[in-house]
């Protein structure tokens, strides 16, 4: 399969209050470990011709800012909560350089919320500096950006479906806590995932530390990292060390080469 050689680069990999959280005086706010800083969860994918970013969180221009991001093709999103698109505003520079709207790839949900949270990128007003996007709506069916193939995977949030995405042997899914038989179909035979883990204890809409654990498991993924994690998961390096061979917790900065 001529799939193209990719680059991940890890931009966020906390939860939606950010690591530390504001105002927070606990034990993992507090650490000078620069793992336990997290900015919201969002990666950056690049072949040798197209870079595109998973979600543009609160953080997006600082994230662009800090890995160097100079030219931007295209923005998949996974699903419309504040975390994963509360930066789209800051395309703007990438309009600047590239004199051409964004691409922006996102499923009718989430199309519903950008239409209603950013009224003015869609409503027809020409005043000039306001983001230029394309939305392409997608849906289950895998698709292209630029010259890199994506299928998307239908995960839960409690009820809300949010999209999943692999490329090639990798799979990056934020934000669930239940995947049905039929997605996992398309999981199966990735070589590396992520997923979301939010902390120890139970929570309505995300996988706990175990949960993702046996997931890795049952899918039979030889690599893993977990993303999305709340300042309550514990410190970087004291849980890092006790998770199962083959499985990490992710951290902001972290590339893959694929
Ligand atoms: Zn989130
Ligand atoms: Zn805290």
């Amino acid at each position: 399969m001529n799939y193209p050689e990719l680059k991940i680069t890890f931009l966020g990999t906390g939860t939606s209050s950010g690591v530390p959280m504001i105002g927070c005086r606990c034990d993992v706010c507090l650490s000078t470990d620069k793992k336990d800083k997290r900015l919201r969860s969002s990666i950056l994918v690049q072949s040798k011709t197209t870079t595109l970013v998973v979600d543009t969180t609160p953080d997006f221009r600082y994230q662009m800012l800090r890995a160097d991001v100079k030219l931007l093709d295209a923005v998949v999103f996974t699903h419309p909560h504040k975390d994963h698109v509360a930066g789209l505003d800051d395309i703007r520079a990438f309009n600047f350089f590239s004199q051409k709207p964004m691409e922006i790839y996102a499923n009718a949900l989430t199309e519903e919320a950008l239409r209603r949270e950013f009224i003015y990128v869609f409503n027809g007003n020409k005043y000039p500096g306001i983001p230029k996007i394309n939305l392409n709506t997608i849906s289950a069916e895998p698709f292209i950006a630029g010259d890199i193939p994506i299928i998307p995977i239908s995960v839960y949030h409690l009820n809300m479906p949010v999209l999943g995405f692999r490329f090639g042997k990798f799979t990056y899914i934020t934000d669930a806590n239940r995947i049905d038989d039929n997605e996992r179909k398309k999981i199966k035979g990735s070589e590396v995932i992520v997923l979301n883990a939010l902390r120890r204890e139970k929570h309505i809409s995300h996988f706990t530390l175990n949960e993702a654990i046996k997931l890795v498991n049952d899918l039979n993924i030889p690599q893993a990292y977990f993303t999305h994690m709340s300042h309550q998961i514990g410190r970087h390096n004291e849980i890092n060390n006790e998770l199962p061979e083959g499985i990490e917790l992710a951290w902001d900065g972290l590339t893959l080469i694929f």
